[in-house]
C-alpha cells in the first residue's frame, strides 16, 4: 500500500464483478487449464463483415481526428432513422449522444441527473454497476426486489411503494441482465403510467433490445405517449446486436437540454467516441440488418438448449429459475445446495463460495448472484459455442451431483 489517500467516492467502489469473474476465469486459463467460461455477457460472434469493412473505409479516409465531443452527425441521424424504423419513435439528433459504450451513458445520464440526496429506484437483481454508478453521483440506490414467480418483473404497486419525495429517477433494463426478464407490454405501460402519475424519471437501458426468444415482444418505453417520452432517457448501443463490444459505442437519447448538459460532461471528460468506431456504427444501424437476426437465432437455439438441460435439476437438485425471456443469461437459485457435499466433497453457504468451488473443481465459470443483489444465484452467460455450453452443462450437473 503507498497509503495514497482515494477520494470518498472512489474509496468504497469495488471492481465490476462480472470483469472480475471474467478476468478469475483467463487468469486460469493462462495457466494451461481449459475453463467453460460462461462470465461474461458478450457475443462471440465476428462484428459482421460490412461493419468491419465501413471501420477500414473510415481510417483510409482520414477520419482519425477528434469529431465533435457528443458524436459525429451521420451518427446521431443513424440512431434518430433506427428508432423511426424500428420503434416509429420520432426524435431528433439534438436528441442523441454518443459515448463511449452503454456503460459511459448510464455514468453521464446519473453524473448529469442525480446527486446527494436523491434516490434512484432499481428493480433487483439488478446489473452490477447499477447501484455502484448512482452511488458515485452521491445519490442512494433503493432497491426493489422483485421474484422469480414474477419473472423478475417489477410491479406497478411495488414502483409506487417505492417513491418518496426524494424519488429522482428508476432505472430499469428490458431485456434484463441477469435474469433475462422481458417486462410484458401490459406491465411495462403500467409503469409508465406510474412514471407519468409521479412524475419521475425513467432511464430505460435497452441495450438487449435485439435479443429476445420464444415469441418474447419488446416496447421501446419512450412509445407510451408523448408524456411518458419526456420522462425517459433511453440507453442503448451497438455492443450486444452488433456483436461490437470492444467498439465502446452507446448512446442517450433524452430531452434536448439533459442531452446538453450530458455532452458538457464528456467534452470535459472524455471527448468524442473513436472515431473509427462511430463510423462503423453508422454501417450498423444504416445497413443491412440480417446478422442482427442470425444473431438473435443462435443464441435463442443455446437458450433453448440451456433450459432443456436445466429443467430436470429442479426436480433433481432444487434448483429454481425463471426462463429467460431475452438478454442471453440463465439465472438460477442453487441455494438448496448450500451445506451439502457437492463434487468433491466441497460444501458451500453461498452463491459466491459456490461459484468458487465449481470453478476450481470443475473449472467451469459463472457469477455470483451476490454482484447482483441476488443472494443464493448464479448467472450463466450463452453467449458462447454450444459445445462450450454442453460440456459445461454436464459439469455443473456432475458438480451439483456431488
Ligand atoms: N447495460 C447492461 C444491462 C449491460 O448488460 C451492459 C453490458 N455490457 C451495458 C449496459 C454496457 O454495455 P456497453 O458494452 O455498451 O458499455
Ligand atoms: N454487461 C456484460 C456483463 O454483464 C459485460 C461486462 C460488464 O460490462 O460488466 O457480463
Amino acid at each position: 500500500m503507498s497509503g495514497v489517500r482515494l477520494s470518498p467516492a472512489v474509496s468504497h467502489l469495488k471492481p465490476s464483478a462480472t470483469l472480475a469473474a471474467a478476468a478469475k476465469a483467463k487468469e486460469l486459463k493462462s495457466k494451461g487449464v481449459t475453463v467453460y467460461d460462461f462470465t461474461l455477457g458478450e457475443p462471440d460472434f465476428m462484428t459482421p463483415e460490412n461493419i468491419r469493412k465501413a471501420a477500414v473505409a473510415a481510417m483510409e479516409s482520414g477520419h482519425t481526428h477528434y469529431t465533435a465531443s457528443g458524436g459525429i452527425i451521420e451518427l446521431k441521424k443513424a440512431v434518430c432513422a433506427a428508432y423511426l424504423r424500428d420503434y416509429k419513435l420520432e426524435i431528433t439528433p439534438a436528441q442523441v449522444l454518443i459515448s463511449n459504450g452503454a456503460k459511459h451513458s448510464i455514468h453521464n445520464v446519473l453524473a448529469s441527473l442525480c446527486g446527494p440526496g436523491d434516490e434512484v429506484i432499481i428493480p433487483g437483481p439488478y446489473w452490477v454497476s447499477y447501484s455502484a454508478l448512482v452511488e458515485l453521483t452521491g445519490a442512494t440506490p433503493v432497491i426493489v426486489d422483485t421474484t422469480e414467480e414474477s419473472g423478475f418483473c417489477m410491479s406497478a404497486d411495488q414502483f409506487r411503494h417505492a417513491i418518496t419525495p426524494r424519488t429522482r429517477m428508476m432505472m430499469l433494463n428490458n431485456p434484463s441482465n441477469p435474469t433475462g426478464a422481458a417486462y410484458p407490454i401490459d406491465k411495462l405501460k403500467a409503469l409508465a403510467d406510474v412514471a407519468v402519475e409521479k412524475n419521475i424519471l425513467v432511464l430505460s437501458d435497452e441495450i438487449y433490445e435485439k435479443l429476445l426468444y420464444t415469441g418474447a415482444e419488446f416496447r421501446c418505453f419512450a412509445t407510451f405517449g408523448p408524456e411518458v417520452a419526456q420522462r425517459t432517457i433511453l440507453v442503448s448501443g451497438v455492443s450486444k446486436a452488433y456483436a461490437m463490444t470492444g467498439w465502446r459505442i452507446g448512446w442517450t437519447i433524452g430531452p434536448v437540454d439533459a442531452i446538453k448538459a450530458m455532452d458538457n460532461l464528456q467534452s470535459q471528460e472524455t471527448s468524442n467516441p473513436c472515431s473509427i468506431s462511430q463510423y462503423a456504427a453508422v454501417e450498423a444501424l444504416n445497413g443491412p440488418q440480417a446478422s442482427v437476426e442470425a444473431m438473435r437465432v443462435e443464441f435463442e437455439k443455446r437458450r433453448n438448449f440451456v433450459m432443456d438441460r436445466m429443467r430436470p435439476w429442479r426436480q433433481k437438485f432444487g434448483v429454481t429459475f425463471a426462463e429467460p425471456g431475452g438478454a442471453f443469461y440463465a439465472f438460477f437459485n442453487v441455494s438448496a445446495c448450500f451445506g451439502r457435499p457437492l463434487a468433491g466433497g466441497a460444501t458451500v453457504s453461498n452463491a459466491t463460495d459456490f461459484c468458487t468451488a465449481l470453478l476450481e473443481q470443475s473449472h467451469v465459470a459463472l457469477v455470483t448472484g451476490d454482484a447482483f443483489g441476488a443472494p443464493g444465484y448464479v448467472r450463466l452467460s450463452f453467449a458462447t459455442s454450444l459445445e462450450t455450453i454442453q460440456v459445461g452443462l454436464d459439469r455443473i450437473e456432475a458438480f451439483l451431483a456431488g
